[in-house]
């Protein structure tokens, strides 16, 4: 092989650290406001009754690094990690472009996507803490069925609340979960009193994102053995996800590299945090000596940052969860039914939206009939069906390298492979309108 097309580091290189990106911010964090009072919230215990006790730490934490602990590295090792840099090359040659194309290839792990990198952590301070169970939501259930996986590698009971509407349209992540052993109740439930009162008023409620979040917030809250865990926008959550970026920083030095281009796509913001935040430290701290840009991408059909309004808002529909200054379309948005699930989220990470509003990174914005057919692209000459999320960020990097072909730049374009389309291919049918 003349240029290697897999870059894969040692076991030991696994990053000891995670990145936190509070640490150099070029504006100050605008703090989490208390859903009654709506005062900033300084005690932690109000945090604390919700999300594990290390985790509420860590989301306020002023250091730039936070080790990683050794069970936590041998789990990620279990996983996968360090995950390869993966050179497309055959997707460089039907281009046509001059540019350089790799994949972060965070589809490798059990539950097929960068989620367990977060969960995993998640799961071993709850257990840590003595904590029994751990409840959260789920929209098309990437997250539910991450969060179950680490939790039958910790030991810990788990309780999904899966919108309704992918509960009953996209039940092979519902199989899974199962099968790691988690309770699943379709949102909005009965096991709630804010699922019980949407339910009288709709049996059939086709449920949404912050429904499911009030519902889980709403079970934890009630059980004294249970705490609540989220997948994306948080501070800690982003931090855990940073292992990500931190390997992609060596794997580039080993081929001697630099990225011109990062870009990821954004449902609540943690899969392109966790890839670009070791990078965007660089860069804001003046380290890197070239101009490196750094894309959002999100659906057109859920454009929190390129529609939203940048505002203080509610993370949950029935406004529990504490308010956060982000890019959003409101707490009450029901986005339509697109495929990429995982992008419907109302609002987005307030650290992402901070960087965002601080012109650190430049958001775009495409609808799914583009997004698939660069899928389709993709599995045509690299063989690799991607999650439809992730296929945002792919249209992105084929529309970069298109650039590149019209003005002969050679250009280092990566993005994040963020997880595979295996459960996914009745939106390849329908979309593609595939002949069969
Ligand atoms: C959940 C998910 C996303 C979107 O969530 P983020 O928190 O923005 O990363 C993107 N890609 C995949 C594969 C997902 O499972």
């Amino acid at each position: 092989m003349k240029e290697p097309i897999k870059i894969i580091l040692d076991p030991e290189e696994l990053p000891k650290q995670w990145y936190n990106m509070l640490s150099d911010t070029p504006a100050p964090f605008p703090p989490y406001l208390h859903p009654g009072t709506k005062e900033p919230i300084t005690d932690p215990s109000f945090l604390m009754a919700l999300f594990p006790n290390e985790c509420v730490k860590q989301e306020v934490s002023p250091e730039r690094y936070i080790d990683i602990p050794e069970d936590i590295r041998e789990a990620y090792y279990r996983i996968g990690r360090p995950s390869p840099l993966y050179r497309a090359k055959r997707l460089e040659e039907a281009l046509k472009t001059p540019a350089k194309i790799f994949l972060k290839r965070e589809d490798l792990s059990p539950p097929g996507s960068h989620k367990p990198n977060t969960a995993i952590a998640q799961a071993y301070y709850a257990k840590k803490e003595g904590i029994e169970r751990l409840t959260t939501e789920t929209g098309a259930g990437q997250w539910g069925s991450a969060l179950a996986y680490s939790c039958a590698l910790m030991g810990l009971g788990c309780k999904v609340f899966m919108v309704r509407i992918s509960y009953q349209q996209k039940p092979y992540r519902k199989y899974l979960m199962s099968i790691y052993g988690a309770d699943i109740y379709p949102s909005p439930s009965d096991q709630t009193d804010f699922g019980k009162k949407l339910m009288a008023k709709d049996k059939n409620h086709p449920g949404s994102l912050g429904i499911a979040i009030s519902e889980a917030v709403e079970a934890a809250m009630k059980d004294d053995g249970a705490k609540y865990t989220l997948g994306s926008v948080l501070n800690h959550v982003i931090l855990h996800q940073t292992v990500v970026g931190q390997e992609l920083i060596k794997q580039f030095e080993k081929i001697n590299l630099v990225p011109d281009i990062l870009i990821g796509c954004v449902g609540g913001g943690s899969n392109f945090s966790g890839f670009a935040f070791p990078y965007a430290g660089k860069k804001l701290r003046g380290e890197l000596d070239k101009d490196l840009k750094i894309i959002t991408v999100e659906a057109s059909a859920c454009p929190h940052i390129t529609e939203g309004e940048y505002k203080y808002d509610y993370g949950d529909t029935a406004m529990t969860a504490p308010l956060a200054k982000m890019y959003t379309l409101g707490h009450d948005f029901v986005p339509p039914p697109i495929h990429a699930g995982g992008l419907r989220y109302h609002g987005m990470s307030p650290m992402v939206s901070l960087l965002v509003k601080e012109g650190v990174f430049e958001p775009r914005a495409y609808p799914q009939e583009q997004i698939f057919a660069s899928a389709k692209l993709l599995a045509e000459t690299e063989g690799l069906v991607t999650a439809p999320e992730t296929a945002h960020a792919l249209h992105a990097t084929i529309l970069e390298a298109k650039k590149c072909k019209e003005t002969g730049e050679a250009k280092v374009i990566c993005y994040n492979h963020s997880g595979h389309g295996m459960f996914d291919l009745e939106g390849y049918k329908e979309i593609l309108k595939l002949p069969i």
